[in-house]
């Protein structure tokens, strides 16, 4: 009988991190169970993370996953079946693509489109890969839609994009301060931390904030149901009343922040009327949620895409930080700003870089010293100054022409970007497509001219970071699924074989020695630890081999044995003068408000048993159990007035398209408002372009807008009218 097989790896879901041992018999994954040992977990698991390895069945594996590469022969050929090719002439056909497009329009007619979800060691591949070869910065990534305005608000306060607080802060702190986050639902293993720290210490407050009452919000000991779009009024008024009550710190600002006078006259006009008015609360309870957070004794707060998908994500992200810096919220135990990520690696992907405003460990791209200093890493000339397209702008300059070939991995922008008529019309127009994925099943793998073969979950090695900074190690227990010499790459050795080709096809000097010199994804670790030394996130005291004994924080510099639990203790912070900054950022409206033709505000979110776009909790009937399909999610009253009965199909229509869905009486929203989920693509939700195009998924709807200062679109909020179809 074959041995059972035990390897420790994290899950791939969220972005708590958790820990899981995969079980595994010859090439075969048979189980998986919590890692006792992993501290952002210690064995337990959700109904997604325990279930991984039945979503790795052999079966599931052939029906759903890419399993070598493919090729459309003709651009014409999109939508059609495309041909099985070897990797020598997939890659062939790549770099000759890419190095055409190159020559005749220059590096920023080319386009990288990746994902929170690849590893640490796939995205560093890629970005050096876009800036340091190619000379473009036109790589963005999906935690543009997931985190950027958290990146945003913690750079324009605290100076850096360090999350300050850990997951051992829940159970420290007096009060919980939770904002736009359905932990619930969205980091479900945090949230029964959440229930351990209340279980043990009935004492500790929990205010929940958010537009709809959802599983989080009842366990609330204050929820306050506020107005879409409507934070950074609230919690402008909540220092307003701090102000008048007495309740800042005097000693904390005058010792570590600045900036606090220009904060204090914006707030002046955040009266309890007026906020009440804003964000249709009482004043009552605007004075209890303050009182709350100003006067506890450690006030944690955790927030996520309900301030972050905004159109004033940012201001939203710095108002709630500006609480923290005015009561000394910070650097002390069970206190902090604590942003929780949503996808499994987005904090790993910053550290690198990833993104096209960023650059490795932590640098700016608009800062010259930085730009040097990444060249000089890389042994390049220059990394290129101008700012790359962020995700949306990226789509939209695909759609407009000036971005020619895209290479997307590990992610699905035919349903998961806002605004699909626009995205398609991007992926229909450019010239050249490749996909790189472990799933044939995606909205966008109809798209691609190139489609290559990934391996993911439990056959992939590398590092991720979750959300309190821990670094976990990713390992594999089976072999790459498909043909032995033909089959599923991992992602960085994918990159690194294109990158290496690419050199020779633009013309680098044969007698240099490749830039991508990587045999392991460890040797692609060790060279973006390095590229860390003296910066926040310093990992220099950090291997794989103190990895492989036990995930570890940052940062960790050399000559330490470990990493920091909380930062910013001491009331130095890394901006020029070392205090903290307060941002006074003004209340502004949602983009698209509510009006006559379109009467309700559309929000989206997540369900508590599926992931993403469900290409892998898809194929799980059981994970269908919480909730089976789809539906619109109504007040009653908004219902009977529109003589609507449960289960009604009926059209949502936005400014920019139009679904079907069926009807679902729901009290958790409020009267106007309507909830839909974010997983069911085309087939479950049909619909069209207000230019008559075929398209489905709640992003039919959504809008492209985004914030100002972080390129986040306004995912959480769509003015939409509902007719009985
Ligand atoms: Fe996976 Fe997140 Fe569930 Fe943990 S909470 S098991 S990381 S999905």
């Amino acid at each position: 009988m074959d041995l059972v097989k035990e390897t420790q790896s994290t899950c791939p879901y969220c972005g708590v991190g958790c820990g899981v041992i995969i079980q595994s018999t010859g090439n075969q994954i048979t189980g998986v169970k919590g890692d006792p040992q992993h501290p952002a977990n210690f064995g337990r698991l959700c109904s997604k993370g325990s279930t991984l390895h039945l979503t790795a069945t052999a079966e599931v594996t052939l029906q759903t996953r890419l399993l070598q590469p493919l090729q459309r022969l003709q651009r014409l050929q999109r939508g059609a079946a495309p041909e099985p090719v070897t990797w020598d002439s997939a890659l062939h056909t790549a770099t000759t693509k890419f190095a055409q497009v190159i020559r005749d329009h220059g590096p920023d007619a080319v386009g990288f489109y990746v994902s929170g979800q690849l590893l640490t060691e796939d995205y560093y591949v890629f970005n050096k890969l876009a800036k340091g070869l190619i000379g473009t910065n036109n790589i963005d990534t999906n935690s543009r839609l997931c985190m950027s305005s958290a990146v945003a608000g913690y750079k324009k306060t605290l100076g850096a994009d360090s999350p300050p607080a850990s997951y051992e802060d829940l159970g420290l702190a007096s009060t919980l301060f939770i904002a736009g986050s359905n932990a619930a639902y969205a980091h479900p293993i945090l949230f029964r931390r959440i229930e351990d720290a209340k279980a043990a210490n009935p004492a500790l407050k929990i205010v929940v904030v958010d537009v709809r009452r959802t599983d989080t919000a009842e366990a609330a000991d204050l929820f306050l149901q506020i107005q879409p779009g409507t934070d950074v009024m609230l919690f402008n008024g909540m220092l307003h009343l701090m102000l008048w009550e007495g309740w800042t710190d005097a000693a904390y600002i005058a010792a570590h922040t600045e900036g606090f006078d220009s904060l204090k006259a914006l707030v002046r006009d955040c009266t309890p009327d007026a906020v009440a008015a804003v964000c249709g609360i009482r004043k009552a309870e605007l004075m209890e949620a303050t009182r709350l957070f100003a006067q506890s004794s450690a006030t944690l707060s955790l927030y996520c895409m309900g301030l972050n998908q905004s159109s004033a994500g940012t201001a939203k992200n710095t108002a709630l930080i500006n609480l923290h810096l005015a009561t000394g919220q910070i650097g002390k135990p069970g206190a902090g700003p604590f942003s929780l990520t949503g996808q499994p690696n987005a904090m790993g992907g910053r550290e690198v870089g990833g993104l096209a405003n960023l650059l490795s460990a932590h640098r700016d791209l608009a800062n010259p010293t930085h730009r040097a200093e990444v060249a000089a890493l890389w042994g390049v000339p220059n990394v290129p100054e101008k700012p790359g397209k962020t995700a949306i702008e990226m789509f939209q300059a695909t759609a407009d022409g000036e971005i020619k070939a895209l290479w997307i991995a590990c992610t699905n922008p035919a349903q998961s970007l806002p605004d699909q008529a626009t995205v398609r019309r991007a992926l229909e127009r450019a010239e050249f497509v490749v996909l790189q994925e472990a799933f044939a099943t995606t909205a966008t793998a109809r798209y691609a001219d190139l489609l290559l073969p990934a391996t993911t979950w439990g056959e992939k090695e590398g590092t991720v970071t979750n959300s309190e900074r821990r670094i976990s190690r990713v390992r594999a227990a089976v072999a790459a699924p498909g043909p032995q010499d033909n089959g599923s790459r991992h992602d960085w050795a994918i990159a690194v074989d294109f990158a290496q080709r690419l050199e020779s096809a633009l013309g680098r000097t044969p007698a240099l020695p490749t830039l991508f010199p990587y045999p392991t994804p460890e040797s692609v670790w060790n060279e973006h630890r390095e590229s860390t030394r003296g910066r926040d996130l310093d990992i220099t005291g950090m291997s794989y081999a103190q990895l492989e004994a036990t995930p570890l924080q940052w940062p960790m510099p050399e000559g330490t044995t470990s990493g920091k639990v909380r930062l910013y203790e001491d009331g130095v912070f890394p901006t020029p003068t070392g205090r903290a900054r307060f941002v006074a950022a003004p209340y502004t409206p949602v983009a698209e408000q509510r009006e006559a033709r379109y009467p309700f505000a559309l929000t989206t979110g997540r369900l508590r048993d599926q992931w993403h776009g469900m290409s892998r909790t898809g194929t799980l009937g059981r994970l269908f159990g919480h909730v089976r399909e789809p539906a619109l999610h109504m007040h009653p009253q908004d219902m009977s007035r529109r003589l609507l009965a449960e289960g009604d199909l009926v059209h949502i229509t936005s400014k920019r398209g139009s679904i079907l869905a069926p009807v679902q009486a729901s009290t958790e929203v409020g009267l106007s408002q309507v909830f839909l989920p974010m997983h069911w693509g085309d087939e479950f939700l049909s619909g069209q372009s207000n230019t008559g195009e075929r398209l489905g998924g709640v992003n039919a709807l959504t809008s492209p807008v985004f914030c100002p200062d972080s390129k986040q679109p306004e995912l959480k909020h769509a003015a939409v009218k509902v007719l009985k179809a």
